[in-house]
């Protein structure tokens, strides 16, 4: 008998006809001899519909109160499902993150999870139900509503597997796997029958919304077995989906890019004409960090008669507070420059694959076949198995169709 944690996001269950669809696999696996602890979504859609009623109401609302709101959307599908269970004349319980005891901290709308009780639900699991989990939610130490940042409902699954110590954590969505990049934009995409725990933390980080990046660090954290496989197959389809793996592949095998990854979450700013002195760099980027706005990518320009033009991203979210931290800094002359300016029609377009560690040429690849499309490179940063480059939003199809032919994500790699 395994113990294996499900999770099915909005489209899964966007529909009572899905949310039964959803009730027949769950009973399929428990008819198999499994335990089965179900994690759900709210229903398609319904958490933008949430947060939109909020900010019909207020430009800035109160985060707690956000969440107060928010979370109702999965309270709504644990529900409906273990309605749905009971029908089939299975045992089912629901449970509300705070009903579990999923502890987090109290950074409304994107709270980390710190422990999650486990007792009542082996408890439940033993005396032969299936348990059915609401995403993306816990309560702090107070006892406040808490969510875990959009996608969140990942990281309650995989956070969950870990304290039940699951022998696997299936990640049930809209499409039957990792592919090499979104195949929403590249329909010639991939699946990809594993992916490195490393990359797909690149991935993720990168923008691949596939799996939330905290469920990726908890995976990578716990050694949890994590798979991605489709919710809209029939039940009994054994589709292996694409596992997550801890061992690098030999080199043999190995695929030099396993995948590309893009974001339109990207915001530029730009410091023109400051000094260039040695603590320019901290003058500008601490207050930066003071608010609480995390940096992404950053580039200084060469100095020419001691000024240079220094540039950095940030969330889309958050660029309107760093345009007016860093004029408030400059206005009190903690630095001076000849001009802020910012951008929001970028958008980030990364390369990943492990194999970048041992094979030259990436860069050299990649820049050619944007070069040869006509796109602008405006800002490249580079780690071990990745490259990244910000370029004008409106490139963003076409730079990730044009990569993933240079590099023939398209066909299997020939072993
Ligand atoms: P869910 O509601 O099930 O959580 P999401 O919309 O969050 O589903 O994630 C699934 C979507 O992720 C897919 O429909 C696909 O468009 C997108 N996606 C982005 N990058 C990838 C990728 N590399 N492989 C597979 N899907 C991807
Ligand atoms: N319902 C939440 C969201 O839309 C959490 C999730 O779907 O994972 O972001
Ligand atoms: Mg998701």
């Amino acid at each position: 008998m395994a113990l294996i944690v499900h999770k099915y996001g909005g489209s899964s269950v966007g529909t009572v006809e899905r949310i039964k669809n959803v009730a027949r696999r769950v009973a399929y696996h428990y008819k198999q001899g499994n335990q089965i602890v179900v994690v759900v979504s709210a229903m398609q859609g319904e958490t933008n519909r949430l947060l939109g009623l909020a900010h019909e109401l207020s430009k800035t609302p109160d985060p707690r109160e956000l969440d107060v709101i928010a979370a109702t959307g999965e309270q709504v599908t644990i529900g409906l499902l273990s309605i749905a269970l009971q029908e089939m004349g299975l045992q089912s319980k629901s449970y509300t993150g705070g009903q579990v005891r999923v502890l987090t901290d109290s950074a409304f709308t994107k709270a980390r999870i710190l422990s999650i009780d486990r007792d009542n639900i082996i408890n439940d699991l033993n005396s032969g139900k299936i348990v059915v989990v609401a995403g993306f939610q816990g309560n702090d130490k107070d006892g406040n509503i808490t969510t875990l940042g959009r996608g969140g409902s990942d990281t309650s699954a995989v956070a969950l597997a870990a304290a039940l110590r699951a022998d696997e954590c299936q990640i049930y969505t809209d499409v039957d796997g990792v592919y090499t990049t979104d195949p929403r934009i590249v329909p010639e995409a991939r699946r990809l029958d594993t992916i490195t725990f490393e990359e797909m933390l690149e991935m993720a980080s990168l923008g691949s919304k596939v799996l939330q990046i905290r469920s990726v660090e908890f995976a990578g954290k716990y050694k949890v077995k994590l798979r991605v496989l489709s919710s809209l197959d029939d039940p009994e389809s054994s589709a292996p989906g694409t596992l997550i793996t801890f061992e690098e592949k030999n080199n043999v095998e190995q695929e030099i890019i396993s995948g590309i990854a893009f974001s339109r979450d990207e915001a530029k700013i730009s410091i023109m004409g400051v000094e260039d002195r040695p603590g320019i760099a901290y003058a500008i980027l601490v207050a930066v960090a003071e608010a609480n706005i995390d940096v992404d990518m950053i580039v200084q320009n060469i100095s020419e008669s001691g000024h240079t033009d220094f540039s950095f991203t940030v969330g889309n979210a958050e660029y309107e507070k760093t345009l007016k931290v860093l004029n408030e800094q400059h206005d009190s002359r903690k630095f001076i420059a000849r001009e802020i300016k910012g951008d929001k029609s970028i958008c980030k377009v990364s390369v990943v694959g492990i194999g970048m560690r041992t094979h030259a040429g990436v860069a050299a690849k990649m820049f050619r076949a944007l070069a040869e499309e006509g796109i602008n490179i405006q800002v490249i940063s580079t780690s071990e198995i990745k490259i990244s480059v910000i370029i004008e939003e409106k490139y963003l199809e076409l730079a990730v169709r044009v990569l993933h032919k240079a590099f023939d994500l398209e066909q299997a790699p020939v072993l």
